[in-house]
């Protein structure tokens, strides 16, 4: 769908923003809390190091906020103006899709912080 070069490749993939060969998180499903969100030290490909600073994914809490955000509205959408709930349903319907979608948020957000300081380059490789 993506060329392996473009950033989406990798954030969609899984994969190491540095050489988008090794997997950033360790499994690939998108479901269970804890199992879903272990990443690795570093790149199985290239050895990079996922963590650059101590507390580096901190700064993920933004790309969270972001997201959630985005899930709320497209919820509310969904709730208030195409199913006709009443303000009260279309809130809980909210909390129960950000709920939902935890994992999936944890991990996107991950991937699209550390992407914003490392870029593709696929000429370094393990020493
Ligand atoms: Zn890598």
């Amino acid at each position: 769908m993506f060329k392996k070069s473009s950033k989406l490749y990798s954030i969609f993939n899984n994969k190491c923003p540095r050489c988008h060969t090794g997997n950033f998180m360790e499994n690939d499903t998108k479901f269970g809390l804890i199992k879903s969100m272990n990443m690795h030290e570093n790149c199985s490909n290239c050895s990079l190091k996922y963590m650059i600073e101590p507390s580096f994914f901190y700064g993920a809490m933004y790309v969270t906020y972001g997201i959630t955000i985005a899930i709320s509205v497209a919820t509310f959408i969904i709730a208030y103006g195409v199913f006709g709930l009443s303000y009260l349903y279309s809130t809980i319907s909210i909390a129960f899709a950000i709920i939902a979608f935890i994992p999936n948020t944890i991990r996107l957000s991950r991937i699209l912080w550390i992407h914003l300081f490392i870029s593709y380059n696929p000429t370094k490789t393990k020493p």
